[in-house]
């Protein structure tokens, strides 16, 4: 008898085994570099930058989720928590200046991967290491140029015409036409673009007709009223936007031909500039325009790759047993405060967009304003596929929140720490706690520290801290113990080691920039 129950749960398990797999759904992460949700038209910011139907199409019969915040708003950190479910402080990659990801820990494509799903990573990857738990991987080398890439594909270095955004959009249709159509997949098909030097595919030049964009109303914030750490910053429009940002000189890899192209499109309008010889706020603005004009056609690029890929799901019929997931690494600013690049707790750089379609889960045009993050990811993919987290992991199942039921204990307050410093764009370590309406900031690292409170309610801009204001008393004290409680949580060490802040831990201050900001 004792045998027959033996072989019975054996023959139970084996079944088990094999039926999840092929009734999990497939997932398909289609994920960003430094995209905006303000040049998503689907979120949009008022300025009306772009329209981007494609990924629009995504959240009409999805889920929109608006207020997804990331751990650490820089490239490579952002992966190592999405992958491993972790803070940076525990996955070991806090920035992107001498961090390495250890492929040996656990990641949620291994778990996949070891429950029968095919798995496959394209495109941008920048955690140093080669990836792990993927059966196909095609990485770029770092951050990746525009046009005719080198890539590293499964370990072998190859050189691919085109342009970056169509080379990520093919390839990872390739993966999907030549996969085992018997079990279920992750396909992580991840974008260089719209990164930092947002050059546009040549189709694109142009794109919008020279369109006069709506300024942002803080494009020449002053920085009075908040602390040392926003003045002292190197990320303005106004004195770090270099000649290669502004397309004054020629990006890398393009071939004599695309050259002809490239130099028909900016020259003219090149030679104009340099003839006007602006100064001042004019400069600014100048740089403004060519800045949104490059930014978002390097958009338009990847919003037309998400409709390929979604084209062929649909296609194949894949469409209702398939996760969709559209995301970025973080947010972006897009002129306000006169910047670019993120790295801050503020909304424009904390805040990531997050679109969801999830057969017989999301309601098609929904929306939600819970506070989720990147860290969340792992769990809701292992959730999808049936599989337990492991208990390290430190986000929870978005499954209920894409549900339209968010669970009444579901968080009202999130932790970001922030560390590398002073390269590049010399923005200050901070970490902080972030609820619906405020932020309490700490600036820690730099021999300087000091707390800021902003009021979002109040002050949406984040102009002003109200840190010190008798009228926040309350507020900062409640503020104050979410954030010791946070910390404890998370298992947040009291003192960061000093090559945790990068440059300044590596070289003692002395190691100069990168050119280009990870
Ligand atoms: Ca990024």
């Amino acid at each position: 008898m004792k045998h027959l129950l033996v072989a019975c749960w054996f023959a139970l398990t084996a079944i088990v085994r094999a039926a999840t797999p092929t009734t999990a759904p497939n997932i398909v992460f289609i994920f960003s570099d430094d995209h905006a949700y303000q040049a998503i038209s689907a979120y949009g910011d008022g300025r009306k930058l772009i329209e981007t139907p494609n990924i629009d199409r995504l959240a009409k019969q999805g889920m929109r989720l608006d207020r997804c915040l990331v751990t650490n708003s820089i490239c490579g950190p952002s992966r190592a928590t999405i992958l491993t479910g972790k803070y940076n402080h525990l996955n070991g990659f806090v920035n992107n200046s001498n961090s390495t990801f250890d492929g040996t820990q656990v990641t949620f494509p291994k778990l996949l991967q070891k429950a029968g799903y095919q798995t496959a990573i394209v495109g941008k990857w920048h955690l140093g290491s080669d990836p792990t738990g993927f059966d196909f991987w095609q990485i770029l080398p770092a951050q990746g140029i525009y046009y005719n890439p080198p890539m590293i594909k499964m370990g072998q270095r190859v050189t691919v015409p085109g342009y970056v955004t169509d080379i990520v959009g093919d390839v990872s249709i390739d993966w999907l036409k030549q996969r085992d159509k018997t079990k279920p997949f992750l396909l992580m098909s991840q974008h260089k673009a719209p990164h930092r030097e947002w050059a546009p595919a040549l189709r694109h030049l142009g794109f919008d007709g020279d369109r006069v964009y709506p300024e942002p109303a803080t494009l020449f914030d002053d920085y009075a009223g908040r602390g040392i750490a926003v003045r002292d910053q190197d990320m303005t429009l106004e004195k770090t936007f270099t000649d290669r940002d502004a397309k004054l000189a020629v990006p890398p890899g393009l071939t004599a031909e695309q050259r002809v192209a490239w130099d028909a499109y900016y020259e003219p309008r090149n030679a104009k500039f340099r003839a006007a010889n602006l100064t001042g706020k004019d400069l600014v603005r100048w740089r403004y325009q060519r800045y949104m004009h490059d930014y978002l056609a390097t958009v338009k690029a990847v919003d037309e790759n998400v409709g390929r890929l979604l084209d062929y799901l649909e296609k194949e019929g894949l469409m209702e047993n398939t996760i969709v997931v559209y995301s970025s690494d973080q947010g972006f600013f897009l002129g306000e405060h006169g910047w670019f690049d993120k790295r801050w707790i503020f909304e424009e750089s904390v805040r990531t967009p997050l679109i969801v379609r999830w057969p017989g889960v999301t309601k098609a045009g929904s929306a939600s304003p819970a506070l989720v993050s990147n860290l969340d990811f792992a769990q809701t993919f292992l959730d999808a596929a049936g599989l337990p987290s492991p208990t390290e992991m430190q986000g929870r199942s978005l499954r209920p929140i894409l549900a339209g039921k968010a669970p009444a204990d579901w968080r009202t307050a999130f932790y970001y720490q922030y560390f590398e410093y002073p390269a590049p764009h010399r923005v200050r370590p901070h970490y902080g706690v972030i609820t619906d309406r405020y932020k309490l900031v700490r600036y820690f690292g730099t021999g300087e520290d000091y707390t800021e409170l902003y009021d979002r309610e109040k002050d949406p801009n984040e102009m002003k801290s109200m840190w010190g204001d008798p009228a926040y008393a309350a507020t900062t004290a409640d503020l104050e113990k979410q954030l010791a409680r946070l910390r404890t949580e998370l298992k947040v060490p009291e003192t960061v080691p000093a090559r945790w802040l990068g440059n300044a831990g590596a070289g003692g201050g002395k190691k100069k920039a990168a050119p280009t900001a990870p």
